[in-house]
C-alpha cells in the first residue's frame, strides 16, 4: 500500500515555511497531496485558482507532489484520496496546542488516519501566511518569504 499524505491548509499564499515542511517530508511518503482549502466562510486574500497555480509552479519538478482543492472535513478528503496520513507543520507551542486538538479530533473520527508533524526549521519559524499578507497589504516586499512560484503584482 502506498504511503499518501495530505498536507492541508489555506496556503494564502504558500510560504517558504510550507515548502520546507513539504521538502523535508518527501522521504517519508510516496506521495504528498497539498490540499488547498476553500471554505465559503473564510475570507481569503488570493483566489483559489491563484493559490493552487502558485503551488503547482513551485513544485513542477517534484513528481511526488500533487495539488488538489477541497472543502469540508479533512478526514473525508483523506478517505477519498486514499491518504492515511495528514501532514502538518509546527512552529511554536501555540501551533502545538491548536494542532493537537485538531489531530486528536481527526483521530476520533478516523482511527486509520494518523497526523504527522514536522518541526519548522528555525529560520522559518517566524514565517506565516498571515504576516506575509500584512506585508503585502502594507506595500512591503514579501518576495523573500513566499515560494518560488508565487507571483505577486
Ligand atoms: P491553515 O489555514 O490550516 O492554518 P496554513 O496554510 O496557514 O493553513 O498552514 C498549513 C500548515 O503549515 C499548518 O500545519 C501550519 O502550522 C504549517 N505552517 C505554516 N507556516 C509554517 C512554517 N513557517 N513552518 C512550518 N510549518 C508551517
Amino acid at each position: 500500500m502506498s504511503r499518501i499524505a495530505l498536507f492541508p491548509g489555506s496556503f494564502d499564499p504558500i510560504t517558504i515555511g510550507h515548502v520546507d515542511v513539504i521538502i523535508r517530508s518527501l522521504d517519508l511518503f510516496d506521495k504528498i497531496i497539498i490540499g488547498v482549502g476553500h471554505n465559503t466562510s473564510k475570507n481569503y486574500m488570493f483566489p483559489l485558482q491563484d493559490r493552487m497555480q502558485w503551488i503547482k509552479d513551485s513544485f513542477a519538478d517534484f513528481h511526488q507532489v500533487e495539488v488538489q482543492s477541497y472543502s469540508g472535513l479533512t478526514v473525508e478528503f483523506c478517505k477519498k484520496a486514499h491518504a492515511r496520513f495528514i501532514l502538518r507543520g509546527l512552529r511554536t507551542s501555540a501551533d502545538f496546542e491548536f494542532e493537537r486538538a485538531i489531530a486528536q479530533m481527526n483521530h476520533y473520527m478516523e482511527r486509520g488516519i494518523e497526523t504527522v508533524f514536522i518541526l519548522s526549521s528555525p529560520q522559518y519559524a517566524p514565517v506565516s501566511s498571515t504576516i506575509v499578507r500584512d506585508i503585502i497589504r502594507n506595500g512591503g516586499n514579501a518576495g523573500p518569504f513566499v515560494a518560488d512560484g508565487v507571483r505577486l503584482k
